[in-house]
C-alpha cells in the first residue's frame, strides 16, 4: 500500500532510539515532535556520561553483522557533524583472555567486511594502551566511545518540538501522519503485539586511580574501561537480568572493579570511585532490536530492544525506520528486515 509522504512524526521517548528519530526525519526533510515522559531527553538508559560505540561482534557475518557494521560507519559519518557529544576516537582493543574469544576473532577477522580490524601482540596493545597488558587484543581502530546522554541531546535538537508527557494513549498523537515507539521497556504499552522485552539493569562507575591517565584507549574484557577526561575511567557495565530498578548499588561498583582488577590490575590500585549510574537496558531474547512497521493502516513503528547498543543500534534503527516512512526502494536486505521485525517472536 502506497502512503501519501509523511509530513510529521510524533515520537515516544526521548532517549537514543527516539531523538536519533528526530535526527533521520530532519536530514529527510520531516518534522517531528519528542514526547518524553522524563524531565529532560536522554535521562533514561541513555544517560551515562560515557558510552562505548562498538559493533556487536559475531563471529560469522550474517545479516546482524550487516547491521552492525552498517550502523558504526554511519556512525561515523555522523558524529563529527554534531557539537558537544564528548565524541573520542580513541580505539578499542578487545583483549583476548581465553580460547572462546581467541576463536571468535579469528573467525571474524576473516568473515567480516567493512570493518578496520587488526590483531595485535601483547606488547603492541601495551603500546597502544599506554598501560601494561598481558593478552593480545583485537584493535577496533574506528571504535571509541561518546557521551550517549549528551549524543541523546544533540540529536533531539532536530526534533520541532520536545514535550514533557508521559503517552499512555495512540490516539494522543493523532495530529501526526505517523509515530514512532521508542520508548525502551515502555513500548509495549503501545504495540498490537507485545514483544518479549526483558529488562536487564546495569551499572556504570566512574573512578580515578594514579595510572587511570595513562589509558588511552577502550579497553573490553566481557567489561569495558573508557579513558574519561578528567574524572579518570569509566568502568561498566554490571548485568542484572530481571531487575528494571535505577538505584546505584554499592555491590555493583565492587562488581565492575573486580572484574577490572582482574584484567589490568594497575588501573585499580588506590582507585577513588567518584560517581556511579544506573540504568535499565531493554534486551530482545535473540539480542537483537526489534525495527519496522507495526500497524500499516495507523503508520505506527517501533525502534525497542537496544540491549547493550544502543549508541549505534538507535541511529541505525533511526536510518531504516524513515526509509520505511519513505517508502525507500532500497531499505536493507530481505534478510535484515526479517531479523529485525517486531513480529517476529
Ligand atoms: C549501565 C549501562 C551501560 C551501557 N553501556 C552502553 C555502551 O557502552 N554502549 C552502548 O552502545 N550502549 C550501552 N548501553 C545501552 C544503551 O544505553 C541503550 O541501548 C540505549 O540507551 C537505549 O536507548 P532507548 O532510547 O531505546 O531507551 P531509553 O534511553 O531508556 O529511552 C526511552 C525513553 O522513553 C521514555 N518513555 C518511556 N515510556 C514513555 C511514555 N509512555 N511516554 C513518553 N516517554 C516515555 C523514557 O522516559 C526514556 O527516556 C548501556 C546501558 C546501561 C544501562
Amino acid at each position: 500500500m502506497r502512503h501519501a509522504p509523511v509530513k510529521s512524526v510524533g515520537i515516544i521517548g526521548g532517549g537514543l532510539a527516539g531523538a536519533a528519530c528526530a535526527y533521520e526525519l530532519a536530514q529527510a526533510g520531516i518534522e517531528s515532535v519528542i514526547y518524553e515522559a522524563r524531565a529532560a531527553v536522554g535521562d533514561g538508559a541513555s544517560g551515562n556520561v560515557l558510552g562505548l560505540y562498538n559493533p556487536r561482534l559475531a563471529a560469522e557475518f550474517g545479516p546482524e553483522s550487516q547491521y552492525y557494521a552498517a550502523a558504526f560507519e554511519h556512525a561515523l559519518r555522523v558524529f563529527p557533524t554534531l557539537p558537544d557529544i564528548d565524541w573520542n576516537p580513541c580505539g578499542a582493543l578487545h583483549l583476548i583472555t581465553d580460547d572462546v574469544r581467541a576463536q571468535r576473532f579469528a573467525k571474524m577477522q576473516r568473515s567480516w567486511q567493512g570493518l578496520r580490524m587488526a590483531h595485535l601482540s601483547a606488547v603492541e596493545a601495551t603500546a597502544r594502551a599506554g598501560i601494561d597488558l598481558r593478552y593480545e587484543a583485537l584493535f577496533l581502530s574506528d571504535s571509541g566511545s561518546v557521551s550517549p546522554r549528551r549524543l541523546a541531546y544533540a540529536l533531539a535538537r532536530s526534533a520541532q518540538q520536545i514535550v514533557q508527557q508521559d503517552i499512555d494513549d495512540l490516539d494522543a498523537l493523532a495530529a501526526h501522519d505517523a509515530v514512532i515507539v521508542a520508548c525502551g521497556m515502555g513500548s509495549n504499552r503501545f504495540l498490537p503485539q507485545a514483544l518479549p522485552l526483558r529488562p536487564v539493569r546495569g551499572q556504570v562507575t566512574i573512578a580515578d586511580s594514579p595510572h587511570a591517565h595513562d589509558l588511552k584507549i577502550a579497553l573490553c574484557y566481557g567489561g569495558y574501561v573508557i579513558p574519561c577526561a578528567k574524572q579518570g575511567i569509566l568502568i561498566g557495565a554490571t548485568f542484572k537480568r530481571g531487575q528494571d530498578h535505577e538505584t546505584v548499588e554499592d555491590a555493583e561498583n565492587t562488581e565492575n572493579i573486580a572484574k577490572l582488577a582482574a584484567i589490568v590490575p594497575l588501573l585499580t590500585n588506590n582507585l577513588q570511585i567518584s560517581s556511579a549510574r544506573g540504568g535499565v537496558r531493554a534486551t530482545l531474547p535473540d539480542h537483537f532490536p526489534a525495527v519496522g512497521c507495526i500497524d500499516a493502516n495507523r503508520r505506527v513503528y517501533v525502534s525497542a530492544g537496544h540491549g547493550s547498543h544502543g549508541i549505534l543500534s538507535g541511529l541505525m534503527a533511526a536510518k531504516l525506520i524513515v526509509d520505511m516512512l519513505q517508502q525507500k526502494e532500497d531499505q536493507g536486505s530481505q534478510a535484515l528486515l526479517k531479523k529485525l521485525s517486531p513480529f517476529r517472536f
